[in-house]
C-alpha cells in the first residue's frame, strides 16, 4: 500500500483485508480450537505486514496518523469478524499510547520500531506477591548506580514474560517512601542478566502468566518514562488506556457471543418451565450488554476527543466482565453434555467444547486489570461521592 493512500477510508481497507487474512489464519488455527499463543502471535505478524498496527502513531513515527476514532472503528470491526487479540496488544494499546504521551524523543526511536515492526514483545510488570489491588504498595526496588539503576524485586501474573523482549515495571527508585510516591515507570530489557521467569499454569492448561524474578537486573538511565518518581502518575494513565482501549475489542465481541446463546435457545430441546428460565436468564443480559453498548459510546467519545476513558472505563470494565461470564455460563448450560467434552492431546477443543474455555477463561476477567470489586470502590467513591475505603489504595 502507498503510504499516500493511507487516509483512505481505513474501514473499507480493513474489511477487505480481515475477510482474506482470516481465511489465511484459520486454514492454520481452525476458529473454534485453542486461539491460543502460536495463533495469536501468527495474528501480530500478519497485522504488522499489513502496515495495520499503529494507526494513530505520527506517520515520522512509522504511524498512519489517522484518527483515534479511525483505531476504534478497526476494533470494532476486528471484534465483528472474530479476530484473535493479537499478541503484542499490551505493547499497542497500553504502553505505546503512554510512550506517545509521556515518552522522550529517544524513547520513541528506540522502542516503537519493534512494536510496529512486531519484532518485540512487551509485558507488564506490576503485580506483586501483596501487592496487586493495593499497587501501590510494590516492592521491587531500584537502586541507583553509575548510569542507572540496578533493580531487585518479584512480580508476578506477568501476562507473556516468556516470551517478551521488554517489560514495563512499576519499581520503587526511593528508598525509604511508601504508597505512591517514590515509584518509577521503567522499561526493562527481559534479556538482561539477572532475570528470571516461571511459568504459571491457568486453569485452561496454558501458561500465559510468569513470575518474574529480577536478581542485579542493571537498566539504563534512559530507560524511565517521565521523571523519577513519577510512575504513579504515568502508570495510571497507561491503566486507562487498558481499560478504555485495551479491552474494547472484547467487549465488543460479547454482542457476539450473545448472539450465539440466542442461537442455542432457538436449537434446545427444552420444556416450557425450563425455555421460560432460560429466556429470563437470557433477557437479563441481552439488558446488560444494552447498557454496555450506550457505555462503549461513553467511552469511545472520551477517547477520540483525546481524554482518556477516567471512570468510565471502571464502569464498562466491570459490567463487561461480569456479563461475559453470564453469556458463557448460558451458552455452556445450554450446550449440556456437548460442552463437556475437554481438550485433545494438542490442547484444542472441538467446536461445542471451545466454550468451555472460554467459561474457564473468563473466571480471571473480573480479576485482571482491577477486580470487581475495586472497580465497585472506583464507582462508590469517585462517581457516588462514598467515604472512602481506609484499607483501600492510598492513590
Ligand atoms: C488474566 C490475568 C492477567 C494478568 N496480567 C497481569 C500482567 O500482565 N501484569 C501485572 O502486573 N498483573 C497482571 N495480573 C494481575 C492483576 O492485576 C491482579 O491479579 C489484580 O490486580 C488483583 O490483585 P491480586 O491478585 O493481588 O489480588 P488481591 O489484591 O490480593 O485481592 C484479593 C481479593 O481481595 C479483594 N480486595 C482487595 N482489596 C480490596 C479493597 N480495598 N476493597 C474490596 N476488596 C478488596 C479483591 O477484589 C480480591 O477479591 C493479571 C491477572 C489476571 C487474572
Amino acid at each position: 500500500m502507498e503510504r499516500n493512500d493511507m487516509k483512505q477510508d481505513i474501514v473499507a481497507e480493513a474489511t477487505a483485508w480481515l475477510e482474506q487474512a482470516l481465511a489465511v489464519l484459520r486454514e492454520e488455527f481452525p476458529a473454534h480450537a485453542n486461539p491460543g499463543q502460536p495463533c495469536r502471535i501468527r495474528w501480530n505478524a500478519l497485522l504488522c505486514d499489513a502496515d495495520l498496527v499503529a494507526l494513530t502513531w505520527p506517520q515520522a513515527l512509522g504511524g498512519r496518523g489517522l484518527p483515534t476514532s479511525d483505531l476504534i472503528a478497526f476494533h470494532a470491526l476486528c471484534a465483528r469478524f472474530g479476530a484473535p487479540q493479537p499478541i503484542n496488544s499490551i505493547a499497542h494499546s497500553i504502553l505505546a499510547p503512554t510512550l506517545l504521551q509521556f515518552g522522550t524523543d529517544a524513547q520513541k526511536a528506540k522502542f516503537l520500531p519493534g512494536i510496529r515492526a512486531g519484532t518485540e514483545i512487551w509485558c507488564q510488570g506490576y503485580s506483586e506477591p501483596g501487592s496487586g489491588s493495593d499497587l501501590a504498595s510494590v516492592r521491587t526496588r531500584a537502586a541507583r548506580t553509575d548510569g542507572g539503576w540496578v533493580v531487585n524485586g518479584h512480580k508476578i501474573w506477568t501476562t507473556q514474560a516468556h516470551l517478551a523482549r521488554w517489560c514495563f515495571a512499576l519499581v520503587r527508585t526511593e528508598a525509604g517512601s511508601v504508597g505512591h510516591r517514590g515509584l518509577s515507570f521503567m522499561l526493562v530489557d527481559m534479556r538482561s542478566p539477572g532475570v528470571r521467569v516461571e511459568p504459571i499454569r491457568q486453569l485452561t492448561g496454558e501458561a500465559d502468566y510468569n513470575e518474574v524474578f529480577f536478581e542485579d537486573v542493571r537498566v539504563p538511565d534512559g530507560h524511565i518514562v517521565g521523571e523519577v518518581g513519577d510512575g504513579w502518575r504515568i502508570a495510571m494513565a497507561a491503566a486507562e488506556f487498558e481499560r478504555g482501549i485495551y479491552f474494547l475489542p472484547r467487549v465488543v465481541q460479547l454482542e457476539h457471543e450473545l448472539d450465539r446463546a440466542r442461537t442455542l435457545l432457538e436449537q434446545a430441546q427444552l420444556d416450557d418451565a425450563d425455555t421460560g428460565a432460560y429466556r429470563h436468564r437470557l433477557l437479563e443480559v441481552s439488558d446488560s450488554c444494552q447498557v454496555i453498548r450506550w457505555r462503549v459510546e461513553q467511552v469511545v467519545s472520551q477517547v477520540a476527543a483525546g481524554k482518556t476513558p477516567g471512570t468510565d472505563g471502571a464502569i464498562l470494565k466491570l459490567l463487561w466482565s461480569e456479563t461475559r461470564q453470564k453469556v458463557i455460563e448460558l451458552q455452556l448450560d445450554l450446550l449440556g453434555e456437548r460442552g463437556m467434552v475437554g481438550p485433545d492431546a494438542a490442547g484444542a477443543y472441538c467446536e461445542d467444547a471451545a466454550v468451555v474455555r472460554e467459561f474457564l477463561w473468563s473466571r480471571a476477567e473480573t480479576i485482571v486489570a482491577g477486580t470487581s470489586e475495586i472497580q465497585r470502590n472506583i464507582i462508590a467513591e469517585r462517581i457516588l461521592g462514598l467515604p472512602k475505603d481506609k484499607h483501600a489504595n492510598p492513590s
